[in-house]
């Protein structure tokens, strides 16, 4: 897709000290006016307060609280006034606060100013687990861009084991950062409970330590999601600007998470973003994204046969047809069958399957010979035969 789109450029900054202060007592400043006008709101709406419905579609959404100085997150918006990327690449120019020392470069941004195809519209200035950052809303003009297998449809298929099994056999590990960051993350959280924290009825201020140990679980959980993030866009542009149609499940992502078992591995593994970011990111590359209806059965479905189970547990990996004999791993068994409801529903019909298959070793477009149905479970692992690895991920 070309044309103007919205974007967000952040950078962690390196404010001085005095900065720093700066910034915060800006953000102090911002939290005062907000709750000023939320009090005035508050005031005039009074006796109607009752008589509203809140009704809409998702969530519900409450009324705006006040933010505390405590709990609040220091932040401040500018959208007015000198907002600048300075040459060198790295420095930014805020109003009222100065130039601020970028701790990342800033060049990406500042050459898409350079040559015009870029405008800044605001600024926001964040402080998350102890480390500031500005955020810069971006209008930007995006050049109509292919991705560099067109033709080629790929079917993924999110699961635990793996975060993802792609119907040509290639398969994306499940890094499970939160696992191998559970025991600091116990150890430090049990050191925090030992703190003496605030008390509510008692009106009990924190600690010092406590401070210091909630400070040390909130970074590791800092470290955790930029971890997961990271690994989720490398997945998510890999697959954007490889394929043309991706054919994802439409997972029930809130009603999953109602499972306590799952939940917090689905949580780790981040499926509901997975789905966002390929929805942006395959129309900024020219491609799409079809998402199967939420009651195709992909997993119980012989890809081969197109004969359906009645039942499958999840602890079975292995997919065994009774009809056809066909035996695939689960996960695989359900991207390719993924992959055909693509084709199925007419999405391809435009590009003619098969009609182009010299686009390189890559994936062929509707070719299902390519697919390895031999594969080897060794330890609860997937061993593939063909495919080597898309991500480092
Ligand atoms: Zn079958």
């Amino acid at each position: 897709m070309s044309g103007l789109v919205m974007q967000a450029n952040r950078f962690a900054l390196d404010p001085t000290p005095a900065q720093e202060r700066d910034l915060a007592r800006h953000a102090g400043a911002a939290r005062f006016a907000f709750n000023w006008a939320l009090a005035q709101v508050k005031a005039n709406l009074g006796q109607r307060a009752a008589e509203r419905s809140g009704k809409r579609k998702g969530r519900k959404v409450g009324f705006p609280r006040f933010k505390s100085r405590r709990r609040a997150r220091p932040s401040i918006r500018f959208t007015t006034g000198v907002i600048r990327v300075e040459p060198g690449h790295k420095h930014v120019t805020l109003p009222r606060v100065g130039t601020i020392k970028t701790h990342e470069s800033t060049r990406k941004l500042a050459r898409r100013l350079e040559i015009g195809t870029a405008r800044i519209v605001s600024a926001t200035v964040r402080c998350e687990a102890r480390r500031w950052y500005c955020a810069f809303t971006v209008e930007i003009q995006r050049a109509a861009r292919r991705p560099s297998h067109p033709q080629a449809t790929v079917g993924v298929d999110l699961g635990i084991t793996h975060l993802a099994v792609l119907s040509d056999g290639r398969v994306m590990a499940n890094p499970r950062h939160l696992n191998k960051a559970m025991r600091g993350l116990r150890s430090a959280s049990r050191t925090l409970s030992r703190r003496r924290g605030p008390d509510r009825p008692a009106t009990q201020r924190p600690s010092k330590r406590w401070d210091r140990a909630r400070q040390k679980v909130n970074r590791l959980h800092t470290r955790v999601g930029n971890l997961r993030k990271d690994g989720l866009h490398k997945l998510t542009s890999r697959l954007a600007t490889t394929y043309g149609t991706i054919g994802l499940e439409d997972l029930n992502v809130a009603g999953m998470l109602r499972n306590w078992r799952l939940a917090r591995h689905i949580c780790d593994a981040g499926f509901g973003e997975i789905r966002r970011q390929l929805d942006y990111k395959t129309r900024w590359n020219g491609g799409r994204l079809v998402i199967a209806d939420r009651w195709f059965a992909s997993s119980k479905t012989c890809s081969d046969c197109g004969a359906a189970k009645p039942e499958l547990s999840l602890s079975v990996r292995t997919f065994t047809c009774e009809y056809c004999g066909l035996v695939i791993d689960r996960d695989l068994n359900a991207s390719v069958n993924l992959k055909q409801y693509v084709a199925q529903s007419g999405w391809e019909t435009r590009n003619g399957r098969g009609a182009d298959q010299k686009t390189g070793p890559g994936p062929a477009g509707g070719c299902e010979t390519s697919i390895p149905h031999q594969v080897a479970v060794q330890d609860g692992n997937l061993r593939l035969v063909t495919g080597e690895s898309l991500g480092t991920t």
